[in-house]
């Protein structure tokens, strides 16, 4: 049994105030831990403007559990987020039709990434035991010895410091985890996908209110590439254009641009607005999306990576900040089971951690088509309400794939795995109702030959019904 006292008074780097970095470090002084958080950054909270990615995000409810665990959950979704309680798609025609999320009403919340930060860090700073290191950017860090060099850009000077935990919370380009890569037995895996992504944005109306209904996440899908805008709490829209980056490339005049939104995108093109839409766009650059795995997530009980650091994905899925802060709870809830002995935790957060991670990798890629092309398509509306009916059947049983994901802490390989058994029991009836179909033909045909093979046929369907029935029972 460790020693708590003691583990506790241990120091720890975490490497990067983001969403996650900024978390965990609230988690690690509710612990009580010594919590030294690096930034390469300025401080956000004094800034005009925050340079870097996505305005606003999709919270759910794997990132409130972490956000509940620090007491922000309240202030950042009931105070701020926006709820969004189903897609709404924009057909071609500029007609338009909802798809709700779930069954259940339940919702995701559209949160600004700001926002979410600077109360993050705020909550951070109210602990006495946390310090918060701004302008230090990272350099090297020896793993092993949690020895790391910053350079201190307000000085422009380098710093040395130490922890007995170096956390790496430094986003999908870590820095830490290039220093996992220069030791044997970590495996290293990335991708960049052909699409980029860009945002635009839809302002308020005249008279200040939403251009658009509000508690949806608007889709134009498709095909190729896709549209999407979540809401802001200013009453305007932040879109993302996603598309080939080849693509990007040929829009190279206003013209070009126009010509494209009025064939693909003809709605929102009042909405923006022309001369807001030729300006966003020349004034802002395509940027690629990237996803990556590695394992294992540690160095002895010395380092570990978490957030994007760890499994950077694709942002199609809206998990990648939900399952960086789950991973702060998980790490949370590893240290209450191991009583802060790290040299157990850690390894114990890899093992488990790596497969659930991977899984929304993987999953984030596969909605990558299903968002621009899948919700568009008459199979997928069909397997949609063939999956509320069942879910309404077999409440509990029956779970749809995005439901598990994004409604429940189901852990992610656990949901591939769901998924892959309804796939099967799915499978298992359209083949049921086609050989049902066919049987019925031969029993109209009223010969003896037809009436042997159609018994033949019922004995089938009633072992295939016995085995489906067999594989519900079982879950
Ligand atoms: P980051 O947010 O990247 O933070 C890393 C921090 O580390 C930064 O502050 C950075 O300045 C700092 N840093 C970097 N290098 C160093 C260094 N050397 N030294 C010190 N500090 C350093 N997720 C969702 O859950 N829902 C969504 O709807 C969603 N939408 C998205 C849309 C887009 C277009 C994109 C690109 C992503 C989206 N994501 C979404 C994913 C989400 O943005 C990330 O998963 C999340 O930001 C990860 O948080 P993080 O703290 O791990 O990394």
């Amino acid at each position: 049994m460790a020693d708590c006292a003691n583990v506790r008074n241990k120091k720890i780097a975490v490497v990067g105030a983001g969403l996650v970095g900024s978390l965990e470090a609230c988690m690690l002084a509710n612990r009580g831990y010594e919590v030294h958080l690096y930034e390469y950054r300025g401080d956000i909270r004094t800034m005009e403007h925050v340079p870097g990615r996505s305005i606003n995000l999709a919270m759910s409810i794997r990132g409130r559990t972490g956000l509940g665990a620090v007491g922000v959950e309240e202030k950042i979704i009931r105070e701020h987020g926006i709820p969004m309680r189903a897609r709404m798609i924009h057909n071609l025609d500029g007609t338009t039709r909802a798809i709700p999320y779930n069954k259940d009403g339940k919702c995701i919340y559209s949160v600004g990434r700001r926002y979410v930060n600077e109360v993050l860090l705020t909550r951070a700073e109210e602990f006495p035991n946390v310090k918060i290191h701004f302008n230090h950017k990272l350099l090297n860090a020896e793993l092993d010895q949690g020895a790391m060099t910053f350079l201190d850009t307000s000085a422009n000077e380098e710093v040395k410091a130490e922890a007995d935990l170096v956390i790496g919370c430094d986003g999908a380009y870590s820095n830490v985890r290039k220093q996992m890569m220069k030791r044997s037995w970590f495996n290293y895996s990335q991708v960049y996908i052909p699409h980029a992504y860009m945002e635009l944005c839809i302002p308020p109306t005249p008279d200040g209110e939403f251009a658009m209904p509000p508690n949806y996440l608007h889709i134009w899908p498709r095909g190729k590439f896709m549209m999407i805008a979540l809401p802001n709490q200013d009453k305007s829209w932040t879109v993302t254009l996603f598309m080939p980056h080849e693509m990007f490339q040929t829009l190279d005049t206003p013209d070009a641009l126009l010509n494209f939104f009025k064939t693909h995108y003809p709605d929102a093109i009042a909405l923006i607005g022309k001369e807001k839409l030729v300006a966003d766009f020349f004034a802002n650059k395509a940027l690629p999306m990237i996803s990556v795995k590695c394992s294992p997530y540690h160095v002895g009980s010395t380092s570990l990576l978490m957030g994007d650091a760890a499994h950077a994905m694709v942002p199609f899925y809206g998990q990648g900040m939900n399952c960086g802060m789950e991973d702060c709870v998980v790490l949370d809830e590893l240290m209450n089971k191991y009583d802060d002995d790290l040299e157990k935790v850690l390894p114990a957060y890899s093992e488990h951690r790596n497969p659930d991670a991977e899984a929304i990798v993987d999953l984030a890629m596969y909605n990558y088509i299903e968002m621009r092309d899948l919700v568009n398509s008459r199979l997928f509306l069909l397997r949609k309400k063939w999956d509320d009916f069942l879910s309404r059947l077999l409440p509990g049983t029956w779970v749809p794939l995005y439901t598990m994901v994004t409604f429940s802490r189901e852990r992610y390989h656990s949901c591939i795995a769901k998924k892959k058994w309804q796939d099967n029991i799915v499978a298992r009836i359209v083949k049921v109702c086609s050989v049902a179909g066919v049987m019925m033909g031969f029993l109209f045909a009223k010969t003896e030959a037809a009436h042997t093979l159609a018994n033949s046929f019922l004995t089938h369907i009633n072992s295939l019904a016995t085995k489906t029935l067999a594989v519900v029972d079982r879950s």
